[in-house]
């Protein structure tokens, strides 16, 4: 195979992959599993690297974190692509109508082609190499851009990718706003986005400008309804975890907590009581991420600003140790109880460890509150009583779901992960991931007893026969 130079123009790069895709349509099985070995190679050989390199970005930013959020869930991820693609790759046998038999049909499952991949900085290995990985294993060809705001991993990234990967299998593009735009630009024969709903539609314009495929894995407020019925302490345990994993910089993190009236003060207890479990200190805790720069560090502190200034009770739930800003923005965990409808804290995806407290009567207030704004990507109910639940779930729509946990549900390969209306569109993890990257080509083979010339022209009274009996039929 030739070596194409890895720091090619973007527009050439992308021709190079493209010829190569013309010319290699049918990837064998064993090409695939080479590609995800040689991935899966370089997450075990240069793990503790790519977790420096996050550490890094952050600031702060533990080893285990990325161990779990990102590495675990990669090698989870290409294990089960590795396991199950023999099965998936197989044509699938599709039952003919009587009025077309003995002819059979099938689904050819085929590669696209190039996929692009633009990622985002929170979770930059899994986020980055994950839809890469289920690209490679539906036997495309990927170039990836990962964000400019983690630029150790980026940058260690495309340098370990293009140490075993050819630059027309899979290459790795650095750059800025700028880069990413031209790259969202290119002819891809599927582009998928990890991001925020702001640049998921500039991508979704981009694209669509060459009739390109996307998939939006996108933002939003993840609300999670705490039921009369559940134990409180639990709940808040799980909520406060799912809440603080990488300090709210989670994009199914619950933004949000809808609770019962009344119970504000108990929750306030459970809360302050889970976080200090979790981290008995925040300032100078290496389990405790930092906020990813400054800029994101000032927005949250102005969410926070505004909402005290309108009439919010604003609540530092750090367990010890000093409050405010750290030189390394470690920033406070809060909760903010009466936060006013028209803050901007209640409008846009807070992505921090900032907690609103949304009081509510009755579910279906909770419910009303939901369904009146965008459809979130992920949705949590705490409780045990069932049938509240089940009114919770018939009555909302989210990009999944968690019952009496948070975050879970991204974590099982099995179910499909994406968002609904402003939180994206296309889904992917597991088999899904897989044909999202392929194309499952209809074939219908024709018999040479086929009776298909019974409706051909001349039409006579033969054919009026053969309708009036199939309408009947049908
Ligand atoms: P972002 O939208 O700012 O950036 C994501 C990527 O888009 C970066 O690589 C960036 O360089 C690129 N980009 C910037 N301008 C572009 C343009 N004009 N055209 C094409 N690409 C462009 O998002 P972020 O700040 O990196 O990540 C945080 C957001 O991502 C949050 O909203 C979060 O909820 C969301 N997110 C979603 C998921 C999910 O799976 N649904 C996962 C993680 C993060």
């Amino acid at each position: 195979m030739t070596k194409i130079p890895p720091t090619l123009p973007l527009r050439a790069l992308f021709d190079a992959q493209h010829s190569a895709s013309r010319q290699q349509i049918d990837v064998p099985l064993a090409l695939r599993r080479d590609r995800l070995a040689r991935l899966r190679a370089l997450i075990d050989t240069h793990g503790t690297a790519l977790s420096d390199a996050v550490q890094a970005d952050f600031g702060v930013r533990s080893r285990q974190v990325t161990e779990v959020a990102d590495l675990f869930v990669l090698r989870a991820a290409i294990g089960q692509l590795h396991k199950e693609l023999p099965h998936w790759m197989k044509t699938r046998r599709v039952p003919t109508p009587l009025y077309l038999q003995p002819a059979s049909a099938h689904l050819q499952r085929q590669p696209l082609g190039v996929v692009g991949v633009i990622g985002p900085w929170n979770y930059p290995l899994q986020l980055n190499l994950g839809p890469a990985a289920t690209a490679l294993a539906a036997g495309n060809r990927v170039m990836l851009k990962p964000s400019e705001l983690t630029p150790h991993s980026s940058a260690l990234m495309a340098s370990l990718v293009q140490g075993v990967f050819s630059a027309e299998e899979f290459s790795v593009v650095l750059g800025g706003a700028d880069v990413a735009h031209d790259f969202a630009s290119l002819p891809f024969d599927h582009l998928f986005f990890t991001g925020s709903t702001a640049v998921g539609r500039k991508v979704a314009a981009a694209a669509a400008a060459n009739l390109t495929p996307t998939t939006l894995e996108l933002g939003g407020k993840s609300p999670c309804i705490v039921d009369a019925s559940c134990n409180l302490d639990e709940a808040a345990l799980k909520i406060a975890h799912g809440k603080l994993l990488n300090a709210g910089q989670t994009c199914i993190a619950p933004d949000y907590v809808l609770l019962p009236r009344g119970q504000e003060a108990a929750f306030e207890r459970a809360y302050s009581a889970a976080v200090a479990r979790l981290f008995p200190v925040i300032a100078g805790n290496a389990d405790y991420t930092a906020i990813v720069s400054d800029r994101h560090f000032a927005r949250l502190q102005a969410l926070l600003g505004e909402a005290s200034a309108q009439g919010a009770r604003v609540v530092d739930v750090a367990p010890a140790g000093p409050t405010g800003a750290s030189t390394a923005r470690q920033m406070n965990p809060t909760l903010v109880f009466d936060p006013s409808p028209g803050l901007r804290l209640m409008d846009e995806e807070i992505f921090g460890p900032i907690l609103p407290v949304v009081a509510y009567g009755s579910v279906d207030e909770a419910i009303r509150y939901i369904n009146a704004r965008p459809r979130p990507l992920a949705l949590y109910w705490f409780g045990s009583d069932a049938a509240v639940r089940e009114r919770v779930m018939a009555s909302t729509v989210s990009g999944g779901v968690s019952i009496n946990d948070t975050l879970m549900h991204v974590a099982h390969e099995g179910l499909p992960f994406g968002g609904v209306g402003e939180s994206g569109w296309g889904a992917y993890h597991g088999e899904t991931g897989f044909l999202r990257f392929t194309q499952q080509k209809p074939v219908l083979v024709q018999s040479r007893f086929s009776m298909g010339h019974l409706f051909y022209p001349p039409y006579g009274a033969r054919f009026d026969q053969i309708m009036a009996l199939l309408k009947r039929w049908l």
